[in-house]
């Protein structure tokens, strides 16, 4: 394989093209606005699925192996590119849970570090949480990573690769045939020829492929979330209750996240969730009543049925390769789902069984 096009330039698709562009082949990535500027820039970042015992044994897998990835690729990206992806390890704190039995099985069962703590103890650690809550779990190895940063450093890697091209503002309209096979994409700016297509255009992703007459169960999920600048030691670790989070950066920046609305492609922020979310984020962290919010936005997730991402080849269309439908946990999945598609493109042994998220029979 000499050539690769790929379509979308969030996290998964800017990882990606720097996995594959490392191996020598020639990448154009084509991104309809600018790269990183969609679901990717929006996200909180927290290195986890919100509820990681809820999730099937494909997501874990994808996950753990994301997860004892991260630090080291935030190390590299900082030393290739100057930009730092911030991989904050802060340890995750789950408040009066349903399932916490359900969530200590699975952490043994894993062999992941999860603890029942007293509530006094997570009061000590945490003294800014809000009052009553009685009951707490602590995963002190969850990370988030300031994603806004980590897709402007993969940017940075690939502009600096004399293999890849970067084609921003350029919509991908619809692919290029040959019998069945796909042989490169058409854009407004003319067709773009290649061995191998991979689309990693999100939740955009089923749109792209409606034009091959396939239906991918991938659908856009608005998520919100607001923004408060605190003191850089205000929160020392990320807190959860009742679905919603708090994610302190390094620099004091809290996020507070968020909603999960189907509304189609709407991406605009409304006055409903911002009220619904200062509501959340004062229930946790009772000091920011009085904190102004300093930011509010929207993004579109890629849901998928379960959460479980689309990776590999479409056998009705040879040379279409997938890499999307991440759901809630695509900036946590990332490194594994895209090392994943490049061993299975680069036929090399596979970093896990590639068999949960084969295309095959999960399009209608
Ligand atoms: C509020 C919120 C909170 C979240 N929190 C977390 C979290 O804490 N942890 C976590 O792991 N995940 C989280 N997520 C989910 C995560 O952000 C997504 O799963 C992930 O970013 C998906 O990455 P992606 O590259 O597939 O999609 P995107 O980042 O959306 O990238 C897709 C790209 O494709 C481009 N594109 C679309 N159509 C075309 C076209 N026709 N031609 C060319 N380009 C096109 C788009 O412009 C976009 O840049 C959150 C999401 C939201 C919205």
């Amino acid at each position: 394989m000499k050539n690769v096009v790929v379509v979308g330039g969030g996290a998964i698709g800017l990882l990606t093209s720097l996995l594959l562009a490392r191996t020598g082949i020639t990448v154009v990535l084509i991104e309809s606005s600018g790269v990183g500027r969609e679901s990717s820039w929006a996200g909180g970042g927290i290195v986890s699925p919100l509820y990681p015992w809820r999730y099937s044994a494909a997501v874990t897998a994808l996950a753990h192996w994301s997860q004892d990835f991260y630090p080291g690729l935030g190390q590299r990206l900082l030393a290739q590119t100057g930009v730092d992806p911030e991989v904050h390890v802060t340890g995750l704190y789950w408040l009066d849970l349903d399932d916490e039995a359900e969530a200590l099985a699975w952490a043994r069962r894993q062999g992941r570090e999860l603890f029942e703590v007293d509530i006094a103890e997570a009061y000590q650690q945490v003294p800014v949480l809000g009052g009553g809550f009685k009951r707490a779990i602590h995963m002190p190895g969850v990370a988030n990573v300031r994603n806004p940063r980590l897709v402007k450093a993969l940017r940075a890697a690939l502009a600096a690769m004399p293999n890849v091209e970067l084609r921003e503002h350029c919509p991908v309209t619809g692919f290029i045939q040959e019998g069945e096979r796909i042989c490169g994409v058409t854009t407004a700016a003319g067709e773009i020829r290649a061995e191998r297509v991979v689309l990693a255009a999100g939740a955009w992703s089923g749109e792209l492929l409606k034009t091959l007459g396939l239906e991918l169960p991938v659908e856009p999920v608005k998520g919100q979330m607001i923004l408060y600048k605190c003191a850089e030691d205000f929160l020392p670790s990320m807190v959860l209750a009742k679905g919603r989070y708090a994610i302190p950066r390094r620099d004091g920046h809290i996020l507070i996240g968020s909603t999960l609305e189907y509304a189609g492609f709407d991406k605009t922020p409304t006055d409903n969730a911002l009220e619904s979310l200062k509501a959340s984020a004062q229930e946790l962290l009772p000091t920011l009543k009085d904190a102004e919010v300093v930011g509010h936005w929207a993004g579109l997730r890629p849901g998928s049925p379960e959460g479980i991402p689309f990776i590999g080849e479409l056998p009705e269309h040879p040379g279409l390769w997938l890499n999307c439908g991440h759901f809630r946990n695509g900036l946590v999945l990332a490194p594994a789902s895209c090392q994943l598609l490049a061993d299975l493109m680069l036929g090399r042994e596979p970093i896990i069984d590639p068999a949960p998220y084969a295309p095959a029979g999960r399009l209608h």
